[in-house]
């Protein structure tokens, strides 16, 4: 927390508004449109409940294909099942570790034609938008961006979460900013973001008794950590900042390390480097990656493997994957990926301490 937080909290209990809407609300979702450069935003009660919005407003049901990439957290995928859509699940590159645009194509051309295209921005590192998009607009087909890691990067001079048809952010306790738990479904279309305002509201109609002609969900974030998210705000540019710090500390100390190689930032945006993550290559260290977690673990410091492919989930087996590569990418990097430490408030001393574990483990 920076402290401003408590302010806004304050003011959210001084005016008596303890509900899932209220003026820190409204001031919330205005300061997030303004800075990510969006017309219309929504705030609610967690990033997973923006993507599956998102899926609502986009009409995506039941014998649908929706295509979503393969590296990421498990909540991009979930919705899809949701929906009771089936997911198809597009390979990484290796230059930046988003999406791939060949992989995409390929999908395009051999699939059913997706109602959507899911596209996360990983570790704080954008998708290639222009690249996706090019595929994508000559189907007409629109895209979501997940942007749940990426608060406060940037693609191409634009703010990420700004860049879809349809964006989410999240806010949750581990995230670059937090209100511990909530998200966003940001727009430059008002009609997407009236009708999942409404779906989020228990879709109640506009009547003096309680009116529903659709099913709904109560999806509101609450005006008390709203106050949190508008006090947060004001940090991220700075958090950002603090985090590339500490990845080029690692980056700085381990590169020349032969066998050890950090995520590549993709040379068209700027990632707000929400992880440091790197792979280490057991043929060429003598070590895996398994030997540094374990080794970290007994210092009592966390760390862990990049995020499992959904491919490779048994909650998505059966699923399909698009690669254009024998093994996939995705494959590749989870089987020798590491996430670092890497939360702001990770001291210069504790960063020393755990680049020295490494080391240790290399002798
Ligand atoms: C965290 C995360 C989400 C989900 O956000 P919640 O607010 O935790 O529901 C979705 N996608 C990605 C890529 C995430 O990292």
């Amino acid at each position: 927390m920076s402290g401003e937080e408590k302010i806004f909290f304050q003011e959210a209990f001084d005016s008596n508004w303890i509900a899932p809407l209220g003026p820190q609300v409204d001031a919330f979702e205005k300061e997030v449109a303004d800075y990510v450069g969006i017309e219309h935003t929504l705030a609610l009660s967690s990033g997973t409940a923006a993507l599956h919005l998102a899926l609502e407003v986009l009409g995506v049901s039941s014998g649908d294909i929706v295509f979503c990439s393969d590296l990421t957290f498990v909540a991009s995928a979930n919705v899809i099942r949701y929906q009771g859509a089936t997911p198809v699940f597009i390979d990484c590159n290796m230059v930046s570790w988003t999406m791939c645009p060949k992989a995409l194509q390929k999908a395009m051309d051999q699939e059913q034609k997706p109602k959507a295209v899911i596209v996360t921005d990983l570790y704080g590192q954008s998708a290639d938008y222009e690249a996706i998009y090019k595929i994508c607009n000559a189907f007409k087909i629109p895209v979501i961006s997940d942007a749940a890691e990426a608060f406060g990067a940037d693609y191409k001079g634009k703010k990420c979460g700004g860049i879809g048809d349809i964006n989410i952010l999240s806010f949750n306790g581990n995230k670059i900013i937090t209100t511990s738990g909530g998200g966003m479904m940001l727009s430059h279309n008002e009609e997407w973001i009236q009708k999942a305002r409404k779906l989020a509201t228990q879709s109640r109609e506009n009547a003096v008794h309680y009116e529903h002609k659709m099913v709904g969900y109560n999806y509101r974030l609450s005006n008390l950590l709203a106050a949190v998210g508008r006090g947060q705000l004001k940090v991220l540019d700075d958090r950002v900042e603090k985090r590339r710090i500490i990845f080029e500390t690692y980056k700085n100390a381990l590169s020349n390390i032969d066998g050890i190689d950090f995520m590549p930032e993709a040379d068209y945006g700027i990632s707000n480097q929400w992880l440091t993550v790197c792979t280490v290559d057991p043929k060429k260290l003598g070590i895996d990656r398994n030997k540094i977690i374990h080794a970290m673990e007994k210092e009592n410091i966390e760390c862990r493997p990049i995020w499992k492919p959904m491919h490779l989930q048994p909650l998505f087996s059966g699923e399909k994957l698009y690669a254009i590569v024998e093994t996939p990418n995705s494959d590749k990097l989870f089987r020798n990926g590491l996430c670092l430490p890497s939360g702001t408030n990770l001291s210069e001393e504790d960063q020393k301490k755990i680049i020295n574990i490494i080391f240790t483990q290399l002798d």
